[in-house]
């Protein structure tokens, strides 16, 4: 007989995997869901997000509610208003250095990525605020940071996931989701702290930084008007430049990332000590003196504010996403560097896998095998996404071998990743998870 209490599930981390997937779970009446966030309240933080349209795809499998959480919250990429929702936008590259370069209005982009009707930004921290409004309040806990978790064994109910937190209270769960981002604590439990890929790596050194200007702002001095409302990529060896319009085309964020810079050999090695590492680090204007003038004027506006600067890192493979009744999902499982725009989209579709399988899960005994097929369906394609993310970077510096001294070479890399990331048949792949747990049910109640 099995039981009919609902299925506890804690998820650790309230940021976009974690409340995403709350937003969904928590339709489902068989299952209790709690949220537990480390920080006391999201902050804006300014970082930009332009969804590709597996990250779209992934959300209407959440829901529409959460669907429309987002387009709430979203402008559309190219017209500031919602007014256009159907007009064909994309990411568009272009060459700032070099023989090719072609930054200046009247150019056409060497390559584009995520073409999609009604192409939309969205800033991280509004987002956040548009899911967290679909959870009950009563069902997130801020302030509260996971320090350990282990698992125990209950004569009543079998197995229980045990976790504490830094303020010392303690909490238990039928299964613990992992949604506690690139430094997971999840992460350390699951793959053991001594493990190669615990820690993020920081392998191309990349330091990234990031500012918001109003789109006057960044307009006086001198960005051209057309990268204020579209998502230009300016490609040179230095790195790459780029901006994404935000708050209904009102604010510009501005990026400036460096090959080679971040310096913290410690943070390489070792655990890195936080996102923030070379905080504050300023940013020689004079490496991008041979870019277009145009990526130069970006490169000037970022530099008068570094504040927002860190040195971005990625997780080298995770040989597996869970054990027993705890999975991670997420940058937790698969922190990818931020050049392919897919680490949202990527923590989105396990949220959708996550979601679909819990559907069927009623009873705790049944957890293990959600998780399994959840790892055995996400693994391999979210590790695919963290190494073309490396590759992608590397196009953009012109460190991939010869690709960047012809453009038709770079315009197929862009279209063949495009394909890999954007086009993904998320249902099938939700159908592949759900045939995978029923598979593992089948053989469990053959072998009793
Ligand atoms: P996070 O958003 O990091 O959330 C983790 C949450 O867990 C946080 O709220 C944190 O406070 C909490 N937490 C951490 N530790 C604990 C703990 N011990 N206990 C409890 N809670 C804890 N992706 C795209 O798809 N498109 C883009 O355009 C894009 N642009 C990007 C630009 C930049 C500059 C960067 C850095 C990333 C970008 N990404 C993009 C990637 C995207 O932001 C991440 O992949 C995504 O936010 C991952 O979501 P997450 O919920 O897994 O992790």
């Amino acid at each position: 007989m099995g039981s009919t209490a609902p299925v506890n599930i804690a998820i650790i981390g309230g940021g976009i995997a974690g409340l995403a997937l709350a937003a969904a779970l928590i339709k489902k009446p068989h299952l209790d869901i709690h949220v537990y966030e480390s920080v006391p309240a999201h902050s804006d933080v300014g970082a930009g997000l332009a969804l590709h349209r597996n990250a779209l795809k992934a959300m209407a499998l959440l829901g529409p509610e959460v669907h429309q959480a987002y387009l709430d919250k979203a402008i559309n990429i190219g017209s500031g208003d919602n007014e256009e929702a159907e007009a064909e936008m994309a990411t568009e590259i272009f060459f700032a250095h070099g023989p090719h370069a072609n930054t200046a209005a009247d150019q056409q982009p060497v390559a584009e990525l995520g073409r999609a009707k009604g192409r939309k930004s969205v800033s991280r921290a509004d987002l956040l605020a548009g899911l967290l409004s679909l959870v009950p309040k009563d069902r997130v806990s801020f302030g509260k940071k996971l320090t350990r978790i282990w698992e125990e064994d209950d004569n009543v109910s079998g197995k229980k996931v045990m976790f504490e937190f830094a303020d010392g209270s303690t909490g238990e769960a039928d299964c613990v989701l992992g949604a506690d981002g690139i430094h997971s604590v999840v992460r350390g439990y699951l793959l053991g702290e001594d493990h190669p890929a615990r820690h993020p790596v920081h392998h191309d050194k990349w330091q990234v930084y990031r500012t918001v200007v109003t789109t006057e702002q960044a307009i006086e001095a001198g960005v051209e008007e057309r990268f204020t409302r579209t998502v230009p990529i300016l490609l040179g060896p230095k790195g790459h430049v780029n901006c994404i319009p935000l708050n209904k085309g009102t604010r510009l964020s501005a990026g400036v990332a460096v090959r080679g810079a971040a310096v913290d050999e410690a943070s390489v090695d070792g655990p890195a000590k936080d996102d923030n590492s070379g905080k504050g680090r300023s940013l020689d204007v004079g490496l991008y003196k041979d870019y277009t003038p145009e990526a130069r004027a970006i490169v000037g506006l970022v530099a008068k504010d570094t504040s927002a600067s860190w040195a971005v890192g990625d997780h080298d493979h995770a040989p597996v996403y869970y054990k027993g009744r705890v999975a991670m999902l997420g940058d937790a499982a698969h922190a990818s560097l931020p050049f392919a725009g897919n680490g949202a989209a990527q923590a989105l579709e396990d949220a959708a896998v996550l979601d679909h399988l819990f559907g069927r899960v009623k009873q705790p005994s049944q957890i293990e095998a959600a998780l399994g097929a959840y790892d055995a369906v996400r693994r391999p394609r979210s590790q695919a996404v963290v190494d073309l993310a490396r590759k992608f970077g590397r196009v953009y510096a012109f460190a991939e071998g010869d690709i960047h001294e012809d453009p038709e070479k770079v315009r197929d890399f862009f279209t063949l990743a495009g394909q890999f990331t954007n086009e993904a048949d998320l249902l099938k792949q939700n159908e592949d998870a759900m045939s995978k747990m029923e598979k593992s049910f089948r053989g469990r109640s053959k072998n009793g």
